[in-house]
């Protein structure tokens, strides 16, 4: 069984390294990872200059590109082999709701999907300050994957794990869930470079806002690890007849 494990946070993260632990006892990983955190990435490819790929040691190969990059050049032509899966993580902070659409890691995951393999990521919704306790996203990620492994889900789906930042022994299980939303993103933080002029960090994602139950939040917040299915089909499908309707009436 051979696995490809990409992420977000670039190759040195703690979460990969995890990841790539609780892996190998399910089968052959090999890690194909950005040089550096590029979170935030969402589905980009580098289309305007050629990739290097650096390999660092036997089995993690580095790419100065974006982690839709990695798993897209790790499926197509990389190596002389195909893979069966995809684990992308362990992401170090959570990708709840709208974070999706942003999540390098989730993308990573999608671009293995895209490719025909089944695909699930990994994220730890571990916030700014605290102990982060990779070991049980590591130990709920191995028991996901060896699942896939076994009993295959529907190939056009991709799924995205949260686990809480708790110990192992506080799990409660796991829960299948659908996506909440976030309330807006906090303002804009204005700072001044060296030289005085102003600059802005983009700020803070926005608290839960549809997070009741059913929702991945609620499932988080509740202490299980909330697996959602992702498809990509972003149609909002109860509006067409409302849509059609409104066209038609268009003057
Ligand atoms: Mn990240």
């Amino acid at each position: 069984m051979k696995i490809l494990v990409s992420n977000d946070d670039g190759y040195r993260a703690a979460g990969i390294a995890s990841l790539r632990r609780a892996l190998s006892e399910l089968g052959e990983v090999t890690v194909v990872a950005p040089d550096r955190n590029r979170s935030g990435a969402s589905n980009s490819l580098t289309l305007d200059v050629p990739l290097r790929v650096i390999g660092v040691e036997p089995g993690v190969h580095v790419i100065a590109g974006t982690p839709t990059d990695c798993v897209h050049m790790a499926v197509s032509g990389l190596f002389d082999f195909e893979f069966d899966m995809v684990a992308s993580g362990i992401n170090d902070g959570p990708n709840l709701g709208d974070d999706v659409l942003y999540s390098g890691t989730v993308a990573a995951a999608i671009e293995g999907r895209f490719l025909g393999l089944p695909a699930v990521a990994f994220s730890l919704c571990s916030h700014p300050g605290e102990t982060r306790h990779f070991a049980t996203a590591a130990a709920v990620a191995r028991q996901v994957v060896s699942g896939l492994l076994a009993q295959r889900l529907d190939p056009r789906l991709t799924l995205s794990v949260n686990i809480p930042n708790v110990p192992l022994a506080q799990l409660k299980g796991f829960k299948a869930t659908r996506l909440g939303s976030r309330h807006r993103s906090q303002a804009l933080v204005p700072t001044r470079d060296p030289k005085g002029e102003i600059v802005y960090w983009v700020g803070p994602a926005g608290a839960g806002d549809d997070a009741g139950e059913g929702t991945d939040f609620h499932a988080v917040a509740s202490g299980f690890a909330s697996v959602t299915p992702l498809s990509v089909d972003l149609t909002r499908h109860a509006a067409l007849p409302d849509l059609a309707a409104w066209l038609g009436a268009l003057p």
